[in-house]
């Protein structure tokens, strides 16, 4: 650095001692000689000389002088002659020493704004908490341009050739290195994961077709091994189509992933929790459902072994018991079946699902429990209703959320008044449910009932329309709640009919 500085000077120096030699010079050829030329026009190149310097006061200066001199060797010279070519010589002389000095003036003061603009560039670029390089990808640019398609082998050299020609400390810092100079003059072929190298790939990609900026989500490896989720956008600042210097900023966002997936598997475990406690609320009924079929098959058993400890056993007697032993454990298999599924695990996942048989199942699992509370269902599904896609399981836990919550809507309700409704059609692309019963109607703004722990019961959590909402609208849908126009609330919701890559098979 120190020895830049000196042979600056040195140079500097140099130019201006020149400049002076060759001032003098043209003086004494002007002055001296009898040449009839325009002599003096020579100080032009005394002034360019000195603008090398790249110093406005010692240019004036140098113009300055080069005009002083030039008129004072026509003053020696010709000051007595008539005026004529040597006036001329003088005016063209001097015309373009004046045009010379303001055009290197000029030029001065465009570099020395050029300088300060890179310079404030620079600041940016090192300042920036961000981390930002800038790389040669001219040679994926020819590749791309010579021979069109990018196979795996063509990506893997593009990847090694694409050169980082300078970034700043934030990049040495995401990627591992120890300072932003080690990383400059390398390839990031080594932080490239199989993520990366796509992204690479659709970048590269776009950029041939003309994109001039793009950005995309990725995950680069550090030093360590650790994989870095980050938001990259690369850019062509001079938009010429010169792949020399591509601008790269990445955002590191692997906080932020963490944090929404820890956030979905609290949700997810937040949902099977409520489904566990809606589960839990049918208890005594789940416990009669199976319980029935077990007392048949004690029943049935003790009848059969009374049938074989006769004198003459009852061959047909007997497989009758049998055959109602596996009916009705048959029975309580279907019933802890669907118990089981609702209690499964935490995870979602998505399938195609059809309506009817879903909504089917769980009046089936709710049935005893509606009939103890003296409620009539109705339910009412249109031929052909198409499927959506999503959790069975969840959506499953929604019906069964709304029906519950109307079925305890209606504790105050006339015996033989409690109905509940459940209706499905389709409008458009969605399908609509609505769960309709004639309790006491909302008694507060609908959309209040769906804000987390908001309950009007003794012993209610308020969280099961919250789960349901969050549920649907996972799904794509919608979740709403009105008051009917006689008597209690239509909860109603609405999914997109599943899109037809998903297949019709359940
Ligand atoms: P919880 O059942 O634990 O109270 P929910 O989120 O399922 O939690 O319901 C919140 C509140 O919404 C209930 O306490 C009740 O006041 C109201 N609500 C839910 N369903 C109905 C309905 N069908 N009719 C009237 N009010 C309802």
């Amino acid at each position: 650095m120190r020895g830049d500085t000196e042979s600056l000077q040195l140079s500097k120096r140099l130019y201006a001692a020149s400049a002076l030699g060759l001032v003098l010079g043209i003086f004494a050829l002007d002055v001296l000689t009898p040449l009839q030329g325009a002599v003096a026009v020579l100080y032009t190149i005394v002034v360019l000389l000195v603008s090398r310097g790249h110093n406005r006061t010692l240019m004036l200066a140098a113009g300055l002088l080069s005009a002083g001199l030039a008129f004072g060797g026509y003053y020696i010279s010709h000051w007595n002659d008539p005026p004529g070519s040597a006036a001329i010589r003088l005016g063209v002389s001097l015309v373009a020493i004046a045009v010379t000095t303001m055009l290197c003036v000029r030029h001065h003061a465009a570099n020395e704004e050029r300088r300060r603009s890179e310079a404030r560039y620079r600041t940016i670029f090192n300042a920036a908490g961000l981390p930002i390089w800038e790389s040669d990808w001219s040679d994926a640019r020819e590749a791309v341009l010579r021979r069109g398609a990018l196979d795996a082998s063509r990506l893997d050299r593009m990847k090694v050739s694409t050169i980082v020609r300078d970034a700043n400390d934030a990049t040495a810092r995401l990627f591992g290195w120890p300072d932003r100079a080690s990383l400059v003059g390398k390839s990031l072929a080594a932080h490239y994961t199989p993520a990366a190298e796509a992204t690479f790939a659709t970048i590269v990609a776009a950029l041939a077709r003309g994109d001039l900026a793009i950005e995309e989500e990725t995950q680069f490896l550090s030093s360590t091994g650790e994989v870095v989720d980050v938001v990259v956008r690369v850019t062509l600042p001079t938009g010429d189509g010169d792949w020399r210097r591509v601008l790269v900023m990445a955002l590191d966002v692997t906080e932020r992933n963490r944090a929404q997936a820890r956030l979905a598997q609290s949700q997810a475990e937040l949902t099977h929790v409520s489904r566990l406690t809606t589960l839990g609320q049918l208890a005594a009924t789940i416990a009669h459902e199976v319980n029935q079929p077990l007392s048949a098959v004690v029943t049935y058993a003790k009848s059969g072994k009374r049938w074989l400890a006769r004198e003459a056993p009852d061959a047909a007697e007997v497989s009758d018991c049998l055959d109602q032993i596996a009916a009705n454990g048959t029975r309580a298999a279907d019933v802890i079946a669907r118990i089981r599924d609702m209690a499964r695990k935490a995870d979602p996942e998505r399938g195609v699902i059809r309506l009817a048989p879903l909504i089917d199942e769980t009046v089936a699992l709710l049935r005893r429990d509606l009939q103890t509370h003296g409620v009539a269902i109705h339910v009412s599904i249109p031929e052909g209703l198409p499927p959506v896609a999503g959790d069975r399981v969840q959506i499953q836990q929604v019906l069964m959320n709304l029906m519950l919550n109307a079925e305890q809507a209606m504790a105050e309700t006339p015996l033989h008044q409690r109905e509940l409704c459940v209706d499905a059609s389709q409008d458009e692309d969605d399908v609509m449910i609505a769960v309709r019963d004639c309790g006491t109607g909302i008694r507060t703004d609908p959309e209040s009932l769906f804000a987390p722990f908001f309950t009007t019961k003794k012993a209610g959590l308020g969280m099961g329309l919250s789960i349901c909402r969050s549920i649907i609208e996972q799904h794509g849908g919608s979740l709403s709640a009105v008051n009917n126009d006689d008597e209690g609330a239509t909860f109603r919701f609405r999914l997109p009919v599943a899109a037809q890559e998903v297949g019709h098979g359940e």
